[in-house]
């Protein structure tokens, strides 16, 4: 029998995920839309595949990285996709930020094949995924953690057992949705200090002895030169980008929806990251709201 590892989406975070778990001496079937980075993958050595499904047929765990609820849905349950031929008894884990309602749908259509979906979105960006630093919120039956922590733990550092399927993706939203409130929060705060007249850095160091720090103004300030080795300081390169928050956001809107719970903080801030995308910041990473509320400075 085939101990085989399956890996479907290979960009930005699947490409160095699926490359930790070659070199650490899983043999891998990859598949990914585009040519380019299953190339990448071979390259490295792993074995292609030309679908979903043929990669379902060739291995008993399977992980997907993909960008949203859509791609997730596609992959598992499209005419090439993992249900098709997908093996009983096979593990399969979700790394990609969705809707936690598409988790639970994907788990119960897991199930009837006697598989077994579990959701594992990651928290860390590109670093963490090539450093095999991620932590992995799981969500899914309790008895296949450990199955799914082993596998897990090559690709990151902390793997937590959330419960219930979809509430990986549940914590990993409402993260996201604080995040970029107090993201927002940190750069309105710093270009108003800043227009009253305060040097950038002395007023961050106060907010973080002060109670208005957080990680936004102390590990990843917005504002360029106040740190080194964020992105605010490398013209917003890199990161995470704010179409993947914007993304996000629209979920955590769905869930609060659904939920009817009042989210106004977490409405605004999506439509502001939805403005940003809309005026050229699509690709910068999320803190270049502080470039976009300066661009708004009347002078
Ligand atoms: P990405 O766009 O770089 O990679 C996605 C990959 O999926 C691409 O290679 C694309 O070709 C492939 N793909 C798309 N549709 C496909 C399909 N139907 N079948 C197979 N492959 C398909 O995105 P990313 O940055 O790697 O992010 C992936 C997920 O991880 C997203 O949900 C994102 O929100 C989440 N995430 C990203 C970061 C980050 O910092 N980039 C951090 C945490 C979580």
């Amino acid at each position: 029998p085939s101990t085989n590892v399956g890996f479907i989406g290979l960009g930005n975070m699947g490409g160095p995920m699926a490359v930790n778990l070659l070199n650490k001496g899983h043999s891998i079937v990859v598949y990914d839309v585009s040519s380019e980075a299953v190339k990448r993958l071979e390259d490295e050595g792993a074995v292609a595949a030309a679908s979903p499904s043929e990669v379902a047929s060739k291995v008993d765990r399977i992980i997907s990285m993909l960008p949203n609820s859509q791609h997730v849905r596609s992959c598992y349950g499209g005419d090439k996709g993992v249900f098709q031929s997908i093996r009983p008894g096979t593990l399969i884990l979700d790394s990609s930020t969705i809707d936690p309602s598409v988790s639970k749908e994907m788990a119960s259509l897991a199930s009837k094949k006697g598989a077994v979906f579990m959701d594992a979105p990651v928290s860390g960006g590109v670093n963490a995924a090539a450093g095999a630093t991620l932590t992995f919120m799981v969500g899914g039956e309790e008895k296949e953690f450990v199955a799914a922590k082993e596998l897990l733990s090559v690709m990151g550092k902390n793997i937590v057992y959330c419960g219930e399927v979809g509430n990986g993706q549940a914590v990993k939203i409402c993260n996201n949705m604080l995040l970029a409130i107090t993201m927002i929060g940190t750069a309105e705060t710093m270009n108003l200090g800043m227009r009253l007249g305060l040097e950038p850095k002395l007023m961050a160091s106060i907010i973080n002895t002060a109670s208005g720090r957080c990680w936004a103004s102390e590990v990843y300030n917005p504002v360029p030169g106040v740190l080194e080795n964020v992105p605010a300081s490398n013209d917003y390169q890199g990161g995470f980008g704010t179409a993947l928050m914007t993304k996000d956001l629209g979920l955590v809107q769905g869930a609060a929806t659904a939920t009817h719970s009042p989210t106004p903080m977490g409405s605004l801030a999506h439509q502001i990251y939805r403005m940003m995308c809309n005026s050229g910041l699509a690709e910068k990473d999320f803190s270049s709201v502080y470039q976009f509320l300066q661009e708004n400075n009347n002078n």
